[in-house]
């Protein structure tokens, strides 16, 4: 029987046939260190029967995650040492992020935050709102602020109008990006009062959403009807994905969400190569193999549909664009989707 409603512990995904009952002993542990939740709309994804389920890979937690392999940090990307306050980083010169609550729809099993996501106490209060404005404010260089997680869009809409017009009311703020997985996790939370909650900074910044989605088959209809209700109310959408071994590490996937995610008005934007997240090696392909993904999707894909393959440099230096390079400025040649060299006098 489909689940009605958000399945969190390790008892109630033996009885949803989402992991075996001798799993349960192992899971029960892995559960205690990292944040489990399927919601409804994604526990349907899953088709049970199939032990490779790609949308399975990405939410249901195995004993494999009990392997923290010595490369893993509890921190991969450096948010701690670029943390000024509290729910506040500031790691480049033009923007910041903004975390006013550490808690998700979903948990996913990859996911770099995961030490400290599914947290509700670590919600920011409205003192600590009120600095992380203050900061801003403060700072003319700063354009753009971004709203991550955890999950903004897991904000009550009116919570989510208020900061939303307040940050945008900041005269050189010019947009607000929001990261979510709500239209493809729990998409009935996308209303036009949701909507309308993004378009409060109108007349001040751009507000613009980015669609955390992996694998075609998690646009489902309902989230096809989330995305166009905000495409439609006018919010500028864009998509990233994280390359998952087993999830989306075939060309044939990454092509038909790719095209899937246009055809949906959502533009590609990142292809992000897996942090080091603790308990998480068994998800990870290697650069190579990303690199060779990116190839494959140059040669068949429109520019509009092609995401920028980027590295979350270990430590908080930063995310930088790891190819495939097609141009070798030493020698003047330059390589085509296929691997052939041509020389261009640079
Ligand atoms: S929704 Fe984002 S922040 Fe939440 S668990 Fe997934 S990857 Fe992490």
């Amino acid at each position: 029987m489909p689940a009605t409603r958000t399945l969190r512990a390790p008892a109630e995904l033996v009885a949803a046939g989402l992991i075996a009952a001798a799993d349960l002993a192992a899971v029960e542990v892995v559960a205690a260190r990292y944040a489990v939740a399927l919601t409804p709309a994604v526990a349907e994804l899953i088709d049970p029967a199939d032990p490779a389920d790609p949308i399975a890979r990405q939410y249901v937690p195995t004993a494999a995650e009990l392997d923290t392999r010595p490369e893993e940090m509890s921190d991969p990307i450096g948010d701690a040492a670029y943390s000024p306050l509290n729910g506040l980083v500031h790691r480049y010169p033009d923007r910041v992020l903004l975390t006013p609550l550490l808690v998700c729809p979903v948990y996913c099993r990859f996911c770099f935050r995961r030490s400290r996501v599914g947290d509700g106490g670590a919600t920011m209060t409205e003192a600590d709102i009120d600095a992380a404005l203050a900061y801003v404010l403060a700072r003319p260089k700063l354009r753009e602020v971004i709203l991550t997680g955890g999950d903004p869009l897991m904000l009550p809409p009116a919570r989510l109008r208020r900061l939303v017009a307040r940050i945008a009311a900041i005269p050189h703020i010019e947009v607000v990006r929001v990261h979510s997985r709500v239209p493809l996790s729990d998409p009935g939370r996308v209303t036009p009062d949701l909507a309308a909650a993004l378009q409060s900074g109108r007349g001040g910044a751009a507000v613009w959403l980015a669609v955390h989605v992996n694998h075609p088959r998690e646009l489902s209809d309902k989230a096809r009807d989330a995305l166009a209700l905000l495409a439609d109310a006018g919010v500028p959408l864009l998509s990233q994905t994280v390359l998952l071994k087993g999830v989306n590490d075939s060309a044939e996937v990454l092509d038909v969400l790719m095209r899937a995610l246009v055809r949906n008005r959502v533009r590609p934007y990142y292809l992000h190569h897996p942090d080091l997240a603790p308990g998480t090696a068994h998800l990870r392909p290697s650069i190579a193999e990303g690199q060779a993904l990116m190839r494959a999707l140059r040669g068949r894909l429109s520019g509009i549909a092609q995401p920028t393959y980027v590295l979350d440099i270990p430590g908080g230096f930063g995310k930088v664009p790891v190819g495939p390079d097609y141009w070798d400025g030493g020698v003047g040649e330059v390589r085509d989707p296929k691997g052939r060299t041509h020389t261009y006098p640079g």
